[in-house]
Parts: structure tokens; sequence; C-alpha cells
């Protein structure tokens, strides 16, 4: 009997997404003068992730998507025009230029910028076309911080908010975004939160950035109220932690909801070795994440996920959740057996981590 044939994955990625500089992480302040220190947001995590992917031979397995910009209609899809003619003058000036809070613009960003939008833009209308079961935009800048009005925390264009009005502009009405970049989704949530058609969920370490934002009684507003959920989690969370959270919350709520696709915000700042989170996921944990969010797919919507890269600043850890997240979406075997970075994190579920998600759960009602 022949084997079942695997769902087709699609990639999407533009090498010239790593021309997008950030500049120094110590921007105006006194301690530059004493030691040069790299963004955080650097070019590194694309070029590092695509030199990983390529060695486990994962970039000549799988399809990888004709690179595209999006266009200006589609960035007003969620972005108000003044904002977008902002940032492109801005990135004309030639030097780094500050757009928004924790936001940065270099010579070189417009066009990375657009690409980001449009590779997830290609991935999404992949997925929406049947022509594949899913797919992996590993772009940069990321999205997730950025308003309707202004970019914010390293993110230009919101790129997944983008995709989320994009398909439904298709027909696909209903949207689900799940957010699990150990900060809060911000600018996703404030771009849906009146609005009834996209659920957001967000996991994030409880108030890591934006300060004061992510309460799980925040559930949105008007016609919204309730498609929007906040689940921040306890500094420490790990694999275990995570995967409880899956099910006790995310999971139902997305049920409840019965979406047309699923986004998944994927930013592997979770991660246990992360300069900008304090949470302990293992490479592992994005591979059991993944798998969580396409049986949902397989469930609810015909399978439809399109992820989408958001942070994630670890150097050295980055690079193999990415692989782990594109093996388990291409149905393909670990190309380790082991965690490759041999993280000595605890297992199993431990009791500040069940209590943490039971207290959101109750707040939710
Ligand atoms: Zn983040």
């Amino acid at each position: 009997m022949a084997p079942e044939p695997s769902p087709r994955t699609v990639l999407a990625w533009d090498e010239r997404c790593l021309a997008h500089e950030n500049g120094s992480m110590l921007v105006r302040r006194p301690a530059a003068d004493w030691l040069d220190v790299p963004h955080y947001e650097r070019p590194e995590r694309l070029g590092r992730t695509l030199q990983v992917l390529e060695r486990a031979g994962i970039l000549e397995r799988l399809d990888r998507l004709e690179s595209r910009r999006a266009t200006r209609e589609e960035l007003e899809l969620v972005h108000d025009p003044a904002m977008v003619e902002r940032i492109e003058t801005a990135c004309e000036q030639g030097r780094f230029a500050t757009v928004g809070p924790e936001a940065r613009v270099g010579p070189d960003s417009w066009d990375p910028a657009l690409l980001a939008a449009g590779n997830l833009l290609a991935v999404t209308d992949a997925v929406l076309d049947g022509e594949a079961a899913n797919g992996f935009a590993i772009v940069r800048p990321p999205g997730h911080h950025a308003t309707a009005l202004e970019p914010m925390g390293f993110c230009i264009f919101n790129n997944a908010a983008i995709a989320a009005r994009h398909a439904q502009a298709r027909g696909f009405e209903r949207v689900a975004i799940v957010d699990w970049d150990v900060h809060h989704g911000n600018g996703t949530e404030t771009i849906f939160w009146s609005d009834p058609s996209v659920l957001f969920v967000s996991l994030h370490q409880d108030d890591l950035y934006p300060p004061g934002r992510g309460a799980a009684t925040d559930r949105g507003a008007g016609a919204g109220e309730g498609a929007t959920v906040n689940v921040p989690l306890p500094p420490g969370t790990g694999d275990e932690g995570y995967a409880y959270a899956f099910e006790r919350i995310v999971e139902p709520a997305l049920r409840d909801f019965g979406p047309d696709l699923i986004l998944l915000s994927a930013g592997q700042d979770p991660a246990a070795s992360d300069p900008l989170g304090r949470m302990s996921v293992t490479t592992e944990g994005f591979r059991e994440l993944t798998g969580r969010a396409m049986a949902l797919a397989d469930e609810l919507c015909e399978g439809r996920l399109v992820v989408a890269l958001e942070g994630g600043y670890s150097l050295e850890q980055l690079p193999f959740c990415n692989l782990a997240i594109a093996e388990r979406l291409a149905g393909l075997d670990p190309a380790f057996d082991e965690d490759p970075l041999e993280l000595d994190i605890p297992r199993g579920l431990r009791d500040f981590e069940r209590d943490a998600v039971d207290a959101v759960a109750e707040a939710i009602g």
C-alpha cells in the first residue's frame, strides 16, 4: 500500500529581509560608548534560521513560494495611509529613524517591511487556494506590536493582522490568531478589539511588554467582547505549562469561535535561552505546540494553518525552534532525537503553572 501523501507545506522567505537593521540596542544611552550592543532584532535571526533549515535538508524538501511585496492597498487593509507614508519617508532619510515606541527603521528597511508582510500573504494565499495545507513565513521585521496607527516594539507593519484582513477579503470570514510570542500582541489586540470576526488569543509572560497589557480580564469591547482572550503566564512557564494553557483555554476558545483559518503569530521568545523573555520552553516544546495548532486546524478548518515568525532573539535556540516548527508542519521526522541545546529544564506540569492557567480560566469564565 502506498504511504499517505503528507500534506504539502510551503515556506516563504526573502534574503532581502536581512537588509533591515535596527542599529545598536543602546542608542542614546551612555553605555553605548562602552560596549557595542547590537540590536536584538538583528539579521542573524533570519540568516541563522535559513542556515539550519538548509543543513537539515528542509529547504530542498519543501516548496518555497515566490517572494512578493505587500502592496500599499494591502498595508492599508490595516494601517492608516498616513502611517504608511510616514514610514516610507523615514526609510528614505538614509539614516536610522525612530518611527514609534521601541521601533526604528534604517536606510534599507522599506523593502524588508514590504517583503515581510508580502511573504506572509503569499503563504496565506497558498493555503487559502488549497495549494498547501499549511505554511511558514520566515520573515522580519516582526509585526504583532504594530497598531493601525504606529510601529512599536521592533515591529513596523502588523503582518498577521494584514494577512487576517486579506483572508477575510477573500471570503474566509472568521479568522483566529493565536499569538504565543512571549510579549503581549498589543497591536493585533488593538486592531481587532471591537471586531467579533477575528478571535485574538495571546499567551505571554505576565506584564512583560508592553507594561500593563494583556490581562486576563481584557476581553475586547462592544461587538468584539469575548473575541479577545489573554493568557498571562508566570515567568518560568515551560513546555507543559504552555500545553496545559492550550488544553484548558486556547483549544476551547477556538472551538467556540469556529475559524475558517488559523494564523499563528509564532514568536519563539518563550524559548528558555531567549534574552528578552523569562520562560522555559524547549525546542521540542515549539514542535509540540505546532502539533496542537495543526490538530485544531484539522478539526476546525480543513487544516488551514498559516504560521508567521514574530519575535525570538536567542541566536542559538531560535533557528532550532524554527526548524522544529517547519518539521512538524511538514510531518517530517525531527533532525535531532533530543533537544539540540540539551537544555536542562524540569519536566512535567508544575503547580505554579497549573495554578496560573486555572486562574486565567476562572477569570475568563
Ligand atoms: Zn516578542
